[in-house]
C-alpha cells in the first residue's frame, strides 16, 4: 500500500483529521466521502448490566470488539432530558428540558409532555441546547434522526435534513430499514450522521420490571434490529462508527415501596407536577412557606429539597423550569397518590449514582479501540465523542474528555 493511501486509510477511520481526496478511499465512504457514517443509537431504558443476560448476541459482539462501558445518566433520570443531554452535552439544568413533563413562564399556558405533539415541534422548549445535528448541520454534514427528542422542532431554526415525526407503533426493523434507506441515497443527499431510536426494552421495563423475561425479550428484539444493521452496512460495504448507548436504566418498584402525596402535604397546599421516580410540586401562591413545612422535613425513603438547594452532584436547580420543590425517593420507591394503581413493574427518574439508574455505552468502528473497557463516565461525556467523529468543533457543553480518551483508538 502506497505512503498516500496509508493517510488515507487513517483518515478513513474517522480520526481527527480533514478530507482525504483518494478516490482509493471512496467506495468504503458514507455521505461527504471523507468519514464513515456516525450512527447514535439508542435503546431507552438498557440498563448497563443487561448486557451480560446473554439476550443480545449482536450488542455483546460489539462490545467485544469496539470500546464498552457504562454511562451515569444526567439528573432527573428521564428519557427527554437525557436524550437532550447525550447530544446537547449539557445537563439537563443548562439545555432546559428538565424533564419529560414541565412548565415554564415564558411559555405560558403550556405543559410540556411526551404526548404534547405541538410543545416537540415548538423550537422555544429546545433551543438552550444546540444539539449536534444542528451543528452538523451548519457545517454541511447531513444528518437524519430515525426518532430522537428534540429532532421534530427547528431548534435554532434547524432540523435535521430527514426527519419522522415519532411513532411508538414503528416496528425496530422497520426502524432499522429506514436508516439503511437512507444510507442508500445518492451520495450528495446520503447522511453522514444517523440517531436511531428503539423503546421497547423501556416500556417492557415499566410493564414488567428489569429482571422479567419480557425485558429478556424486548432486548433480543432490538438487537435482532441492531444487528439487521451491522448486516446491511457490511452488504454495502460501508463503513461506520457505532455509539450505542441508553438514557438511563430502570430499577424494580413495587406496591409496598409507595410514599403517598396525600401523607405529605395536603392538597390545598400545592400540586405535584410530576409523580412516581421523583416529585415535583408547585405550592399554591401564598402557601409556600407551609408547604415548605410539610415536604422539607426528614422522613424514611424520600428527600426533598427547594430547588436552589438541590445537592451539586446532581446539576440541578437553576433552570426557571425546575419545579420550587423536588422531591426524590430512595430508589425503588414510588411518590404516587391513592387515587392511582399501585405501582407495579419498574421505574426510572431515581438518582443517578444507583446502579440500577446506570446505562451502556458501546462504540464500534474504525475509530474506536478494539476489545477497550471505559470507565464510568457522565452522559455528558458521549457529546464531545460525537463532535471527534464528525470532525466538528464542540458547542459549549459540560463534558469532558473521559470517553473521548478512553474509547477512541490511538
Ligand atoms: P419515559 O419512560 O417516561 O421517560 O419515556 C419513554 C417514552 O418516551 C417511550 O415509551 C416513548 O414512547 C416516548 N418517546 C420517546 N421518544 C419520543 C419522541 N421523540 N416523541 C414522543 N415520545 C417519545
Ligand atoms: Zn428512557
Ligand atoms: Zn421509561
Amino acid at each position: 500500500m502506497s505512503l498516500v493511501r496509508n493517510i488515507c486509510a487513517v483518515l478513513a477511520s474517522g480520526l481527527v483529521l480533514a478530507s482525504c481526496a483518494s478516490p482509493l478511499a471512496k467506495p468504503q465512504l458514507a455521505g461527504g466521502g471523507e468519514r464513515p457514517v456516525v450512527v447514535l443509537i439508542s435503546i431507552d431504558g438498557f440498563r448497563a448490566d443487561y448486557l451480560d443476560r446473554g439476550v443480545t448476541p449482536n450488542l455483546s459482539r460489539l462490545a467485544a470488539e469496539g470500546a464498552h462501558g457504562a454511562i451515569r445518566p444526567s439528573f432527573p433520570t428521564k428519557t427527554f432530558p437525557n436524550h437532550y443531554s447525550l447530544v446537547t452535552g449539557l445537563r439537563p439544568d443548562r439545555h432546559g428540558i428538565v424533564d419529560n413533563n414541565m412548565i415554564d413562564p415564558e411559555i405560558p399556558d403550556v405543559a410540556f409532555s411526551l404526548s404534547n405533539k405541538a410543545a416537540a415541534r415548538d423550537a422555544r422548549w429546545w433551543n438552550d441546547g444546540t444539539p449536534i445535528w444542528v451543528s452538523a448541520e451548519r457545517a454541511g454534514i447531513r444528518s437524519a434522526t430515525m426518532f430522537w427528542p428534540g429532532s421534530e422542532a427547528a431548534i435554532q431554526g434547524v432540523r435535521p435534513s430527514r426527519w419522522l415525526p415519532f411513532k411508538q407503533s414503528m416496528p425496530a426493523t422497520a426502524r432499522t430499514d429506514q436508516v439503511l434507506a437512507w444510507l442508500d441515497e445518492p451520495a450528495a443527499t446520503r447522511p453522514r450522521l444517523i440517531t436511531l431510536y428503539f423503546d421497547e426494552v423501556d416500556t417492557a421495563g415499566h410493564y414488567h420490571g428489569p429482571d422479567s423475561t419480557q425485558v429478556a425479550e424486548a432486548a433480543g428484539r432490538t438487537d435482532a434490529a441492531i444487528g439487521r444493521l451491522t448486516e446491511g452496512l457490511k452488504a454495502r460495504g460501508l463503513k461506520a462508527n457505532l455509539v450505542i448507548v441508553s438514557d438511563h436504566g430502570m430499577a424494580a418498584v413495587a406496591s409496598d415501596r409507595v410514599i403517598y402525596i396525600e401523607n405529605l402535604a395536603s392538597a390545598d397546599l400545592g400540586k405535584p407536577l410530576a409523580l412516581g421516580a421523583f416529585m415535583t410540586y408547585y405550592p399554591a401562591p401564598g402557601r409556600e412557606a407551609e408547604a415548605e413545612a410539610a415536604l422539607l422535613v426528614r422522613r424514611p425513603h424520600v428527600t426533598c429539597w427547594r430547588k436552589g438547594e438541590i445537592p451539586a452532584r446532581y446539576h440541578f436547580g437553576a433552570h426557571r423550569r425546575v419545579a420550587p420543590i423536588f422531591c426524590l425517593p430512595e430508589t425503588g420507591w414510588v411518590i404516587t397518590t391513592r387515587a392511582k394503581r399501585p405501582p407495579k413493574g419498574g421505574n426510572h427518574g431515581f438518582d443517578p449514582y444507583s446502579p440500577e439508574m446506570a446505562a451502556i455505552f458501546i462504540g464500534h468502528g474504525p475509530a474506536f479501540a478494539r476489545g477497550r473497557a471505559t470507565p464510568l463516565t457522565d452522559n455528558v461525556d458521549v457529546y464531545p465523542l460525537l463532535a471527534r467523529l464528525l470532525g466538528l468543533a464542540p458547542e459549549p457543553n459540560d463534558g469532558g474528555a473521559t470517553l473521548v480518551d478512553a474509547a477512541l483508538s490511538r
